[in-house]
Order: structure tokens, then C-alpha cells, then sequence
């Protein structure tokens, strides 16, 4: 009866937008005592918008949009996709671009009409040995506080300007969360975002623990840490950087919505994107393990 109490189980699943890889993963959600997510696509939209750009003294906002929209055109980031879009409805042209890389957790860089460009956040450019950054700070901190994301485009080692991005929570995130809390589960969010943006929207959501400026690397670590504590860790993203931690969680559930490399590392997927199948797929887990015992 086991084998089939489970393919019931995962053509039930199927039906509501869980799809299932595994029988073992219909297992570990059932026995899950801690869930970690990602913040950019997982809690929120994924969709984010620019809402300000604050150039620094003797640059324009057009000029730096313009500049940072020259690399960010060639990134797949959801941050990218905001400034390209906010350079388009001001009918703003590319510059011409060389030499452009992509620094996973930090941001982008490049040639842009024979200049040096950086676009990310804050402590990549100090990294990079970006001057001026700490003019914005008082103005960063206070954006954050309300759950933007800030970042910074900066020309030949100065800060050009600030560009500020907002990505609405998903409307089924709050209620997804309560669920998950409900069900016993420990909610915990790790982003590669600032802690003062992880700070709002962790409080928000009330959620049990968030971390911000984590880099895809600590994210596994973070995993695998919970996971030698004892616990039974889902772990939730749909990005690249989510990859590493999907593979180590005990059971990796990626947003359908997410990317295909997040997808591939994970057992289960949630076609709709919404964390409201996390909360299914537990329920789920739990009545076929019921089943079979
Ligand atoms: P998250 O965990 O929130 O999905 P990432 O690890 O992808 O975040 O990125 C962490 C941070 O690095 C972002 O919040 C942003 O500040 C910066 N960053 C990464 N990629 C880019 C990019 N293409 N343009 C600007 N900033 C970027
Ligand atoms: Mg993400």
C-alpha cells in the first residue's frame, strides 16, 4: 500500500501545484521543523520597481540612470530588470558596454563608454574601493528601515548616486507565514539583502529570526548549521543565489516562478510561486505519511 498511498500523495499535490520529485521529500516535509526562505521572490514579488534615484553632487539622476541601466540590461537580477524598466519609461539610451561581470551577492561591473562602472550594494563598492558611499548612509539607513533595497552606482571609484528599489510583499505571504507558525514550524528568512531591509520585513512578517547580507555560500551554511542542531529544514528560494541552500536543505522547494537553476536543485517546486504551497505540501506530507502507517 506504501508506493501507492504515495502516488496518490503526489498526483494530489500535482493537482494543487506542488510537484513532487520524490517520495523521501513528501517524508522530510511531513517530519519539517524549521523553514527557511529567501526574501527577493520568495516573501516578495520578485517584481521590483525604482522609486527614487539620488544622485550625488555634480551628477544627474538621468545620467545616473543611465549609466547604471548600461550594465544592469546585461544581468538577469530582479533588481536589474527595475532599473532597466525605470531608464525605458524615461526614454533613456544605453551607453555602449564592455567588459561587463556579474559578482553574484554584490552586483555588477563594467566598461561603460570607456569608464569604470560598479552597480550594487554598499559594502561590495567599500569592497572595490568605492569613494563617497558614506554620504548616502543617514538617507540608505532610513529607506531600508522601510524595506527598500538600496543600491549604489558609482564612476571611476567615486559614488555617482543611490538607486532606491521597493518589492511589495506577496499578498499570501503574511498568511503563509502565520500557517507555517500555526503548523509549529520555526520561519526563518536569509537575504543577500541589508540587515535594515531584513530588520522590516522580518518584523513585518513576525517572523521567528531573519539575516541579512548573507551571500549564497552562508545560506547552505546557515542550512546545514540548523540541520546539526537537529532540525528538519524546508528551505524555500527561486534564485541562483538560493541554489547552494535548496541542495543542502533536507527538503529544497523552489518558486515555479523562480529560476530553472533553482528548480533543478530543489525536490519539490510550487508552480504558482506562492508560499501558500509550502503550507499545502506539509498537509500533504503529513496525510500520506498518516496513510501508510
Ligand atoms: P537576495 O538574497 O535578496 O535574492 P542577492 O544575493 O541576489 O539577494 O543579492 C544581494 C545584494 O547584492 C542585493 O540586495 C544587491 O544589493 C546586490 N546585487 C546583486 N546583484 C545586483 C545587480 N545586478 N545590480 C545591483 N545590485 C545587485
Ligand atoms: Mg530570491
Amino acid at each position: 500500500a506504501t508506493p501507492m498511498s504515495i502516488m496518490v500523495g503526489v498526483g494530489r499535490g500535482a493537482r494543487a501545484g506542488v510537484l513532487v520529485r520524490n517520495a523521501a521529500a513528501l517524508e522530510k516535509l511531513e517530519k519539517a521543523s524549521a523553514v527557511v526562505v529567501d526574501k527577493t521572490g520568495t516573501l516578495t514579488e520578485g517584481h521590483p520597481s525604482l522609486q527614487a534615484v539620488h544622485p550625488a553632487e555634480g551628477f544627474t539622476e538621468d545620467e545616473v540612470l543611465r549609466i547604471a541601466e548600461s550594465l544592469e540590461i546585461h544581468s538577469e537580477h530582479p533588481l536589474a530588470m527595475a532599473v532597466v524598466a525605470a531608464a525605458k519609461a524615461r526614454k533613456l539610451k544605453s551607453a555602449r558596454t564592455t567588459k561587463f561581470t556579474a559578482t553574484t551577492g554584490g552586483g555588477v561591473s563594467g566598461k561603460v563608454e570607456g569608464k569604470k562602472v560598479l552597480v550594487g550594494k554598499a559594502e561590495w563598492l567599500l569592497e572595490n574601493g568605492v569613494r563617497g558611499v558614506s554620504a548616502f548612509d543617514e538617507q540608505a539607513t532610513q529607506l531600508q528601515s522601510g524595506g527598500a533595497t538600496v543600491i549604489y552606482v558609482a564612476i571611476d571609484g567615486t559614488t555617482a548616486g543611490m538607486l532606491v528599489i521597493s518589492d511589495a510583499i506577496k499578498k499570501t505571504t503574511p498568511e503563509a507565514v502565520a500557517e507555517l507558525k500555526h503548523l509549529g514550524l520555526n520561519v526563518v528568512m536569509l537575504t543577500g539583502d541589508s540587515q535594515q531591509t531584513a530588520e522590516a520585513v522580518g518584523r513585518f512578517l513576525e517572523l521567528h529570526a531573519y539575516h541579512g547580507g548573507v551571500s549564497p555560500a552562508e545560506k547552505s551554511q546557515h542550512v546545514q548549521k540548523l540541520r546539526d542542531s537537529g532540525a528538519v529544514v524546508a528551505m524555500a528560494g527561486d534564485g541562483v543565489n538560493d541554489a547552494p541552500a535548496l541542495a543542502t536543505a533536507d527538503v529544497g522547494i523552489a518558486m515555479g516562478t523562480g529560476t530553472d537553476v533553482a528548480i533543478q536543485s530543489s525536490d519539490v517546486t510550487l508552480v504558482k510561486g506562492d508560499l501558500l504551497g509550502i503550507t499545502r505540501s506539509i498537509h500533504l506530507g503529513r496525510a500520506v505519511m498518516k496513510n501508510i502507517r
